[in-house]
């Protein structure tokens, strides 16, 4: 019988496999799992929706083309959340009309010129402050059907930093300011096609389902004309073995019974509308790392990997937990923690100048040992869970470390390149030398 030499029971990825692709592409590297986005993509449009559903992708998850091609040939939507994110899924080959613009950001003369034009291809546009609804209504004239995010007065998400609903959270307009919003609404005669809120990542699944009713009773009470309930993303992927996931499935049904109690109230059919990021992208992604470098100093014992932070900044950021995973150099696994037992504790290092470059950290910021097996130098540390916010948000040059390059294995198990590792003159090219001015 064929050895399991998989790394976790949902990718079909086997460390040989990593291993390979490590060796063509060198380390460090982002792999991921063209299969699992499929297959993720594929149980969200399972869902059904008797008035209509759309699952919009949220861009900053991973923007990487390649990756937005996949999506987008899965039938998926898309959420951005920057006026520049819109234009590089445009870049990408994404359609102006399947995205929904959600953003802090507010325009000057120049962003309304470039608003203009794609507004006018179908790009639709999430209001979240008074100020942005001032300058829509100053600035666009035509009758485009209007999309409002409002502030849901309580949050949830895997760490404060994740929580986009409490007090502390600036984002959408605070329901002190509904009455303001809606005179503006009024004079400007807009039209307000959708309600949207997004709690948070990774929170409270019983509170993401509160602000169903939240929602809808707003709709009810202010919004005549919406048809559209979004309910942001935020649903939980498990990365660690003892996580548990969302269950999208039954968080979609539950809200449906809120859609469908609604219309029977009110003649109303709303379209329903989630933004996954995480779910869909998390655990289709690897950062393959080499060990570099075995360590002590007595307390502790080190692995230092040519990849940390620069690859992966979550554990940094808010002591995010991901599997990792060792590879010997001939391919065999050597540790996963979904299968192995561990017999060491190590903490897992990156290589740039800073103590907090762990891959091993808790929510304190504090190093919090992982329980592994012996490794060499030479053998693979791989870090799971990476497909979301792994390339998309890491200090990829911090100590001039060059951003890695991406690659795809694809269903029948082929890989291609999706972005290739920056070199030293990409970390120059945009520097101006003095001595020009001299
Ligand atoms: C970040 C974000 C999402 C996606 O969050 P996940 O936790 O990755 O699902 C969706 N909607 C909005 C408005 C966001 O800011």
């Amino acid at each position: 019988m064929e050895t399991n030499n998989n790394l976790n029971p949902f990718s079909k990825i086997t460390a040989d496999k990593l291993k390979c692709v490590g060796e063509q592409y060198q380390t460090p590297l982002y792999v991921y799992d063209e299969a699992l986005i499929k297959q993720r993509c594929k149980e969200l449009n399972n869902l059904s929706a008797p008035y209509g559903k759309v699952i919009r992708y949220a861009l900053k998850a991973n923007t990487l083309a390649g990756i937005l091609r996949i999506i987008d040939q899965a039938g998926l939507s898309f959420e951005a959340s920057s006026l520049l994110e819109v234009l590089r899924a445009q870049h990408a080959g994404i359609a102006i009309n399947k995205i929904l613009l959600t953003s802090q950001e507010t325009y000057d003369r120049e962003g309304w010129q470039v608003l203009k034009p794609l507004l006018k291809q179908g790009l639709q546009l999430n209001l979240c402050s008074l100020k942005q609804l001032d300058d829509y209504s100053q600035n666009i004239q035509e009758p485009y059907p209007l999309s409002l995010r409002l502030h849901p007065g309580q949050g949830s998400g895997e760490s404060a930093s994740r929580n986009t609903g409490d007090a502390y959270a600036c984002f959408g307009i605070h329901q002190r300011d509904l009455p303001a919003a809606l005179q503006k609404i009024e004079t400007a005669k807009l039209t307000v096609a959708r309600i949207h809120m997004h709690i948070g990542s990774g929170g409270n699944p019983k509170l993401w389902l509160k602000h169903v009713d939240t929602q809808l009773k707003l709709i009810q009470e202010h919004f005549p004309a919406a048809t559209i309930l979004n309910l942001g993303g935020g649903l939980k992927e498990a990365r660690m073995p003892e996580e548990k996931a969302a269950d999208v499935h039954e968080l979609f049904q539950e809200a449906l019974k809120k859609v469908e109690a609604f219309y029977q109230k009110t003649g109303r059919q709303l379209i329903l509308e989630i933004e996954p990021g995480s779910w869909i992208m998390a655990n289709s992604g690897y950062g393959l790392t080499k060990i570099m470098d075995i360590k002590s100093t007595g307390a502790y014992d080190f692995l230092v990997c040519d990849g940390g932070m620069d690859l992966n900044l979550r554990p940094l950021l808010y002591g995010a937990r991901h599997p990792l995973y060792l590879v010997r150099a001939n391919g065999e696994r050597l540790f996963s923690p979904f299968w192995d037992a561990g017999d060491r504790d190590y903490v897992v290092n990156g290589c740039c100048c800073e103590s907090g470059d762990s891959q091993t950290l808790n929510a304190l910021g504090e190093i919090e040992p992982r329980r592994l097996k012996q490794p060499e130098v030479g053998d693979y540390c791989i870090i799971g869970g990476l497909g979301a916010y792994g390339s998309s948000m890491a200090a990829s040059n911090y100590n001039s470390h060059l951003a890695p390059a991406e690659v795809l294995v694809k269903e029948n198990g082929e890989t291609v390149l999706l972005k290739r590792r920056q070199n030293l003159n990409h970390l120059c090219q945009n520097e101006i030398l003095y001595d020009e001015f001299l």
